[in-house]
């Protein structure tokens, strides 16, 4: 157990802070923390199950529900300093004795000076009851820096009587950060049973055991894919800043230790079906760490405190699997109504928040990929310089980049060859998106294989163009918004303007 932990648990004991909610899954680590701060105080825990038992040895001491309990213990207090320690008991948390009983512990910690009584709440659903908020702390078990992490590896590699090369152990540092101590040491041992050693090679071992944490949590998608850089057309700006960001990715423990920030993210702005959502995965390649979707849409819950309640998991979950690229799609849809127009909803205001404090203060690993069509109703806090490091405008795809686009279509299905014409293919698409461009070289090859006809020829290709109704014609009054909007604020292009 980390000192940091004790010390802070300790500190907000000593504030009287009388109910002390602590949000985590893990009995052993909550009842090591507590034992250490209270190492001369008289502990008494409540289980679901058995009633009052031991906090030391676990064993049943007398049967009662909380209710019972409660009205037991709650005296202790006057004749020592007690630690009254419940675990599991959200569901408790509704009914109005329960509720009474806590109260009267917790005013009388705070205001008799005979009485001396901290209540701990472990679960890892939160549950507040309106009348218990000004007594209740909620305490997370802050995660393991960097040192510490480096202290847990080094004491199990003592442990094993195995020798590690400093560099891979600050490599596999960073892959635990977000990792709580008893899923690092799992790991470890998980690594250690593998190969009877520790190497580079465990990383990729620890990343799946990420992925599996992730799974069981249900908050977050892990998107599989196999697209790469190399599969987006033009976007030369774009794909130029993330190399630069992968480099300092790829060297991450230098990078910080030179002074280097840690990148934070980007948010890419613009026409649909442009390469934004093939960006998000090729950054997640480039970087070589895994892309996880967080729908906003799926954190809203029917229950007071709720969606708060997912979203803070969400983001703790995407700290647990950084380095990792955190995917936001459609951004503008999942703050719908959090803009300054009075029409915002509440619970989606206060998630936009959260958020926002979250990236603002984040130091970890989690890089944002955040893809928006239509800014016109979003928050002009959310697009200010230094929540992102950069923000990108995406926009239909030039000249040059629909040659690239198609070429790459065309190469995708082993089906370019050099007498295709491109300079008639740009004049004949301009308008398209890259999947317009997409649409046309797929129905194309798929005529040629009805009609019996191998080869794909510029005619070919040309008639299908005229056949498809570009994005430009279909959605042209978006297309006329979006660009409207971009003008208003400091913005880099995606592509390389010189291109044209
Ligand atoms: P939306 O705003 O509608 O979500 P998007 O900008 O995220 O659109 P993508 O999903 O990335 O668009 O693109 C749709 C498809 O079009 C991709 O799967 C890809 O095959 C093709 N495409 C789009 N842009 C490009 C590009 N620049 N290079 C190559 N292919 C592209």
């Amino acid at each position: 157990m980390k000192h940091s932990t004790v010390d802070m648990l300790a500190s907000y004991i000593d504030a009287l802070h009388p109910i002390i909610y602590i949000n985590h899954f893990d009995s052993k680590v909550i009842d090591e923390a507590i034992s250490r701060v209270g190492e001369f105080v008289k502990c008494v825990e409540f289980n679901n199950a058995l009633g009052l038992i031991d906090f030391k040895t676990k064993s049943p001491v007398q049967e009662c529900n909380l209710e019972q309990f409660l009205k037991l213990t709650m005296d202790d207090g006057f004749e020592n300093e007690t630690f009254l320690i419940l675990k599991d008991i959200h569901e408790e948390l509704s009914n109005p004795k329960v509720i009474a009983l806590l109260k009267r512990i917790a005013e009388n910690n705070l205001y008799k000076d005979n009485y001396n009584a901290t209540i701990f709440i472990q679960s890892e659903t939160i549950i507040i009851p309106r009348e218990l908020e000004n007594y209740i702390t909620v305490f997370d078990i802050p995660l393991p820096t960097t040192s510490e992490i480096l202290d847990i590896i080094h004491s199990f590699i003592a442990d094993m009587d195995i020798v590690v090369e400093e560099d891979t152990i600050n490599d596999i540092a960073l892959s635990f950060k977000g990792l709580n101590e008893f899923q690092i040491k799992q790991i470890l041992n998980l690594a250690y049973q593998d190969g009877g050693c520790i190497d580079k090679d465990d990383k990729l071992l620890i990343l799946k055991e990420k992925e599996q944490f992730i799974k069981k949590a249900g908050m977050l998608e892990i998107v599989n894919f196999s697209e790469t850089v190399d599969d987006i057309g033009g976007l030369e700006n774009l794909k130029d800043w993330l190399h630069r960001k992968a480099h300092i990715f790829a060297n991450l423990d230098k990078a910080i230790k030179f002074g280097v920030d840690v990148p934070k993210g980007i948010m890419i702005i613009g026409m649909p079906g442009c390469g934004k959502s093939l960006t998000a995965k090729a950054t997640a390649s480039l970087f070589e760490i895994p892309l996880v979707r967080l729908d906003v849409g799926r954190l809203l819950g029917k229950y007071v405190g709720e969606s708060e309640q997912n979203m803070r998991r969400a983001l703790k979950l995407s700290e647990a699997i950084s380095p990792c690229v955190l995917w936001i799609d459609e951004i503008e849809k999942a703050f719908a109504g959090v803009s300054g127009d009075g029409g915002g909803n509440e619970v989606t205001t206060r998630l936009f928040g959260q958020f926002l404090t979250w990236m603002q203060e984040k130091e970890n690993t989690v890089f944002i990929v955040a893809t928006a069509n239509d800014i016109s109703k979003m928050p002009p806090e959310f697009l200010r310089k230094g929540r992102f490091d950069e923000l990108f405008f995406v926009d239909l795809p030039n000249g040059e980049e629909r040659r690239k686009i198609l070429d790459i279509h065309l190469k995708k299905r082993h089906k370019w060859n050099k007498n295709i014409d491109s300079i008639a293919l740009i004049k004949e698409t301009e308008g398209f998106n890259g999947a317009d461009l997409e649409a046309v070289v797929k129905d194309t090859i798929e005529k040629a294989f009805i009609d019996g006809d191998d080869s794909i020829t510029t005619e070919k290709l040309i008639a299908t163009v005229k056949d498809t109704k570009s994005i430009s014609n279909t959605l042209k009054e978006k297309i006329e918004s979006i660009k409207k909007t971009i003008q208003k604020i400091d913005i880099k292009p995606a592509s390389r303007i010189d291109e044209h």
